[in-house]
């Protein structure tokens, strides 16, 4: 008879942030197209490691598990990626699921990924408008420029990419490539446009545009394809004119 298929995963578990971290290893029942999710949700039916011992169910984030909504990023044989997207039927094994290591930790895989949130409120990733009464309709876009700024609004705030960042860590206040992209987006947009000076005055100042230090591992890792280098040479140029503007005063 043949053997059932199972799959390992080598999970690392933590308690809490100031818990030390140890890897627990899980055997569960293979089925086709399961990605890590699923995978996941296995060991929380039945948390039994392979050792055939009772454990705590492993804890994950995850919303969507449809590649939008950025939350259930973790490192999967050495890869920042999203677990929803990531088939088991792909992956050597044993499967190794680690935390982001950029964030801190809240609970096994979960981290905490504020740090990419507070960077978009301090370059203002919003178009401020007052709600309070119809504007009527705004300014048209050319369909060119449309085309390649919707690109940029598919960040779906994963930490990906802070993630394979080498100058993003706990002791660096760079706010990384996907917070500089979204400063590209809103200053394209021809409303967005009226805040610009703001923003690129946000990204002109400690933890800005200085710190990157161009190693690309950023667009290598993006799950949607973003061209973050592209935008980081952008505005790396729109920064130099506004020192320029700035100095002259005009
Ligand atoms: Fe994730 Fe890409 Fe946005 Fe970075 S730019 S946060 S990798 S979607």
């Amino acid at each position: 008879m043949e053997a059932k298929k199972s799959i390992r995963l080598l999970i690392t578990r933590q308690i809490d942030l100031h818990s030390p971290s140890y890897e627990e290893e899980f055997i569960i029942p293979y089925r086709p197209n399961m990605n890590i999710i699923s995978a996941l949700m296995e060991i929380r039916k039945n948390p039994v490691n392979a050792k055939g011992e009772k454990t705590t169910a492993v804890v994950w984030e995850s919303v969507c598990l449809e590649e939008v909504c950025g939350s259930c990023s973790m490192i999967i044989n050495g890869k920042p990626r999203q677990a929803c997207s990531t088939l088991i039927d792909k992956l050597e094994q044993p499967i190794r699921l680690e935390p982001l290591k950029t964030f801190p930790v809240i609970r096994d895989l979960m981290v905490d990924r504020e740090r990419i949130f507070e960077a978009l409120k301090k370059v203002r990733a919003w178009i401020p408008i007052d709600g309070t009464y119809d504007l009527g309709a705004g300014p048209r876009m050319p369909e060119k420029t449309r085309q390649w700024a919707y690109e940029l609004s598919k960040c779906m705030t994963c930490g990906c990419c802070l993630e394979a960042c080498p100058n993003v860590n706990q002791k660096s206040s760079f706010i990384g490539p996907a917070p500089l992209s979204q400063v590209r987006l809103f200053n394209t947009h021809p409303t967005g446009a009226m805040n610009k000076e703001e923003r690129l005055a946000a990204i002109m100042g400690t933890g800005g545009i200085t710190a990157c230090g161009n190693s690309q591992n950023c667009v290598e890792v993006c799950p949607k394809g973003i061209p973050l280098t592209t935008s980081i040479a952008a505005l790396n140029r729109e920064t130099t004119l506004q020192s320029f503007r700035n100095f002259f005063g005009s």
